[in-house]
């Protein structure tokens, strides 16, 4: 072990950083980055040395100062640095509303309008015919009417703030009545005993986990009720022996007893979505048909677009929740506005499947197959042309995916992935390392072997998918 005299010794002798940013071979990446990224990273490759020779009691670390500081490797750190925060990913979860991926992917036309509108001025809050000042809350109230035959809508900054308004606006200091069965949690903390509790209501539970009745709702209207609130289970189910009030029996209640009702739909469908294969959900205009006063639903969920809010109903509730104080705090901004209509207008005009979510919903089983083999094809390809030790396993299997974002929780349609299995690396490290790339690919595990399931890929990135599994080596082991 070297002496002490010796350690110190180094240490002085290592470089300061202005000394290191005046070496020609620095000059190049000087003239490209911004200053302040080089002098980041330049000083934590200095500071790395020093723990190293500190630590490791006078070894100068792994790495030593010619490779800690060489202009490549440096340039490798200020690249990082300067990468944005929010990155692109390549979803290969076959969750197709990822909630911790940013949910549905605008469709083209929306984000089109959205680089419209957001570039420049727009007419946000100003009415061009009048030449005075407009509602920004007025742009989408004649489509959202036309698509769910609402008298009204309205649209905040997402489904959690359109439940909180309307409860505030419409029962602030009284008593809504909720079934047991739909006391909903759904992922980030919202829990409805809370919301309802955050926006001044009292909560009066009716019924059982597994069954309410029409009298458990009758029996529990007073002089205090302020309105019935029926709550879309999203992402669970309640099966077996099992009873609930539908929303026209519901609404016929409320109505009896001179109350309105409301219902959160959560994922919010305007379509059919038994033309799609899946599970048959109540649309919004079937929910405002069968008497519901009030529907709240999610832009980004099935629906497809931004985060957002949307909020329908009677002309004279929504004219309540939106002259409520809470709508300042939790209005859209001309970025969901825009890509919001932007995606409603593709459902007026009957093209709701160049909707990226939805028309990854409808893929049909063949075409996943076919992206799955031309995957499969390419990742096969890029192995042979690269250098990567050890042997990986790449097969097309049938899997089923997840329609996620708290919709539809039991629909599991058969879709196709390409599942990879390394000799001498786990399933968990081969995702590690397609997760740290740029984009980032994201699968899933299962049986350790990590599946990357065709129905949220794109044809473009399947060459961005195989470029990272071929550079995801080495295969033989560990690291
Ligand atoms: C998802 C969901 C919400 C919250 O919607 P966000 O748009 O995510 O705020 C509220 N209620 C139900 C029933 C939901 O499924």
């Amino acid at each position: 072990m070297p002496a002490e005299e010796d350690v110190n010794q180094r240490l002085r002798r290592l470089p300061a950083v202005d000394e290191v940013l005046r070496n020609p071979g620095l000059a190049d990446l000087l003239g490209r980055a911004p200053r302040w990224a080089v002098v980041a990273a330049v000083r934590e490759a200095i500071e790395r040395l020093r723990q190293a020779l500190r630590g490791a009691a006078g070894q100068a670390g792994p790495a030593g100062p010619a490779a800690e500081l060489d202009p490549r490797a440096l340039e490798a750190a200020v690249t990082a640095r300067l990468r944005p925060q929010l990155r692109r990913v390549i979803n290969a979860t076959g969750v197709v509303l990822h909630t911790n991926l940013g949910r549905a992917p605008l469709p083209a036309p929306a984000l089109a309008h959205l680089a419209a509108i957001a570039g420049g001025y727009s007419n946000l809050e100003y009415d061009l015919e009048r030449g005075a000042r407009g509602s920004r809350h007025d742009h989408l109230a004649a489509l959202l009417q036309e698509l769910t035959g609402a008298e009204a809508a309205g649209v905040v900054n997402n489904n959690a703030a359109a439940v909180l308004l309307v409860l505030a606006a419409l029962a602030a200091g009284r008593e809504v009545v909720v079934s047991r069965g739909e006391l909903i949690e759904i992922g980030g903390s919202f829990r409805l005993p809370d919301v309802m509790r955050a926006a001044g209501v009292r909560l009066r539970e009716v019924g059982t986990t597994n069954r309410t009745h029409p009298d458990d709702y009758r029996r529990a209207l007073g002089p205090d009720s302020a309105l019935l609130l029926k709550v879309h289970t999203s992402n669970y189910a309640v099966v077996g022996f099992t009873a609930a009030v539908d929303v026209a029996t519901l609404a016929g209640i409320g109505r009896a007893a001179g109350l309105p009702t409301v219902v959160d739909l959560g994922s919010g469908c305007l379509v059919d979505l038994a033309a799609y294969g899946l599970p048959r959900e109540p649309t919004v205009a079937e929910t405002l048909a069968a008497g519901a006063d009030v529907c709240t639903f999610s832009g980004d969920k099935l629906l497809g677009g931004p985060q957002a809010g949307i909020i329908c109903g009677r002309s004279a509730a929504l004219a309540e929740i939106r002259r409520h104080p809470l709508m300042r705090a939790v209005r859209p901004d001309k970025l969901a506005l825009a890509a919001l209509e932007g995606t409603l207008r593709l459902y007026r005009d009957g093209r709701e499947r160049e909707i990226p979510a939805l028309g990854m919903l409808a893929t049909p089983f063949a075409e996943l197959e076919r992206r799955a083999t031309a995957l499969k094809d390419a990742i096969t390809a890029a192995l042979a042309a690269g250098h990567a030790s050890g042997r990986l396993t790449v097969a097309v299997t049938r899997v089923q995916s997840a329609v996620g974002g708290g919709a539809l929780p039991l629909a599991a349609p058969d879709s196709c992935a390409v599942a990879l299995h390394a000799a001498g690396a786990s399933a968990a490290a081969l995702d590690g390392r397609l997760r740290t790339r740029d984009p980032a690919v994201v699968g899933r595990i299962a049986d350790e072997r990590l599946l990357l399931d065709a129905r949220t890929l794109t044809d473009a990135e399947l060459a961005a998918v195989a470029a990272a599994v071929a550079a995801a080596g080495p295969f033989d082991h560990e690291s």
